[in-house]
C-alpha cells in the first residue's frame, strides 16, 4: 500500500513538473481553463497535487500567492511554481522514469 502511494505521489510530481515547464503564470485566463481541466478529471489526489491546485486557482482568481517553492518551500527565483533548483533536481527523476517505461506510440 506504502509503495503504491509512493508511485501516485512520483506521478503527480512528474506531471505538476511537466504542466509547470509549459504553462505560463502570467496568463490568468490560461491558468483558469487549466484549473477547470484538471479539477473536472480529477487529476490530483495526493497533498503535494492539491496543492499544486489551490495555486492554480488562486492564480485564476488573481489572488497574491506565496512566492514558494510547492516543493521545497524555498523562495521562488523564476516565474513558475517550483524553485530553479528543484526543476534541476526533478529533471534527472523524469529522464530516469522515461527509461523505466517507454512511452507507448500509438500507430
Ligand atoms: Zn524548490
Amino acid at each position: 500500500m506504502a509503495d503504491k502511494n509512493e508511485e501516485l505521489i512520483k506521478k503527480e510530481l512528474l506531471m505538476i513538473l511537466k504542466l509547470n515547464s509549459k504553462l505560463n503564470y502570467q496568463r490568468k485566463e490560461e491558468i483558469k481553463k487549466m484549473h477547470a481541466a484538471i479539477a473536472e478529471r480529477k487529476m490530483f489526489t495526493t497533498p503535494l497535487g492539491l496543492k499544486y491546485m489551490k495555486r492554480l486557482e488562486q492564480i485564476g482568481k488573481g489572488e497574491e500567492i506565496l512566492k514558494k517553492c510547492i516543493l521545497c518551500a524555498g523562495d521562488l527565483d523564476n516565474h513558475s511554481l517550483i524553485c530553479t533548483k528543484c526543476i534541476k533536481k526533478f529533471h534527472a527523476l523524469q529522464f530516469q522514469e522515461k527509461d523505466r517505461e517507454p512511452v507507448r506510440k500509438s500507430p
